[in-house]
């Protein structure tokens, strides 16, 4: 591909030049994967353009002719433009997190002295108060200078986007998404190099990490107010249970077909307004964890996984969508 051949016939022979190579090179592999890139100014975490805030924008800017553009509107999978910007200057990337269809999961070190756990700790114990002893799965992951840990997880099968946050998942442990970007490597800033540490693919952002990442839905003025989780009735309960235990329990030629029943039935209390789609998205991809990786019955296809369980489990939704129930 570009980036090879770039690399090849033009990396150069001082240290600088195949540092710039390497930029250019690497720019277009994240390209050639889907990931929106940008410029960022040599040495520093900053983006190269545009070099003036929203509220200081006087149309000068081609970019900004119409309407003040940002970096995340200017960041691009497009070869050309990749090669023309990294080959005028040896520009730092930044990956934008939301039109990447990534979330990046930050977490950092404390400063010397500072009594506040390392972010790394306090997410190893968060997931293992999820039930998830064997940790994070395995994704896309870099180590920043300062020896902080980016997790790269996809989140293109979900609805809506997630938007950044910061502390929200714990101390230390910031996320980017929509509206948020990562340095990535082989970035050197004034602090350090930006360092690969998992080559692998990155996979799908964790079901219970997407519930606790989804904002509360703000309801429009006359439209009653979704029940808080500790009012729930027992009824209410007693469907999710129920309807979690047959996705479980499903044989590996039916799965699909209860997982779609299942949802289809929370959908029906989703439309009613007694259950958050977010909720019940999230108990039934809980209820697919065994299911995953688990190869299907026809052995040409791929195996199982939680990309393909939402899919179903939003067509189910809004099929019973169309018959609102409400669990009194
Ligand atoms: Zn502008």
């Amino acid at each position: 591909m570009n980036a090879k051949r770039w690399s090849s016939t033009h990396a150069g022979s001082t240290p600088a030049e195949n540092r710039h190579g390497a930029l250019l090179a690497t720019a277009l592999e994240y390209a050639a994967r889907g990931w929106a890139v940008f410029p960022l100014t040599p040495g520093s975490k900053r983006p190269a353009t545009p070099r003036h805030p929203a509220a200081e924008c006087d149309h000068t800017d081609p970019w900004c002719r119409r309407e003040h553009t940002g970096w995340e509107q200017r960041a691009t999978t497009d070869p050309d433009r990749i090669t023309r910007a990294w080959t005028a200057r040896p520009y730092g990337i930044g990956i934008a997190c939301g039109p990447s269809g990534l979330l990046v999961i930050d977490t950092d070190t404390p400063k010397p002295g500072a009594a506040t756990a390392p972010g790394e700790d306090t997410l190893a114990a968060l997931t293992a108060a999820h039930g998830r002893t064997e940790g994070l799965p395995a994704t896309w992951t870099t180590r920043t200078p300062s020896g902080g840990v980016h997790r790269y997880y996809t989140t293109a099968h979900l609805p809506t986007p997630l938007g950044n946050t910061a502390g929200r998942l714990g101390a230390l442990i910031d996320t980017r998404g929509q509206g948020g970007y990562v340095v990535a490597p082989p970035t050197t800033t004034d602090a350090g190099r930006y360092e690969v540490t998992a080559q692998i693919e990155a996979t799908p952002l964790p079901a219970w990490l997407v519930q606790r990442l989804t904002p509360r839905p703000v309801e429009p003025s006359g439209v009653r107010e979704l029940r808080p989780v500790t009012d729930r009735s027992a009824y209410l309960r007693a469907v999710l249970a129920k309807e979690a235990e047959h996705v479980r329990e499903a044989p590996e030629g039916g799965r699909n077909h209860a997982l779609f029943l299942a949802a289809r039935c929370l959908g029906e209390f989703v439309a009613g307004g007694s259950l958050s789609e977010g909720e019940a998205a999230g108990v039934l991809l809980d209820a697919c964890t065994a299911h995953y990786g688990k190869p299907a019955n026809d052995p040409k296809r791929p195996p199982f996984t939680e990309a393909e369980a939402y899919k179903t489990i939003r067509s189910g939704i809004r099929r019973g969508a169309t018959k609102p129930r409400t669990a009194a």
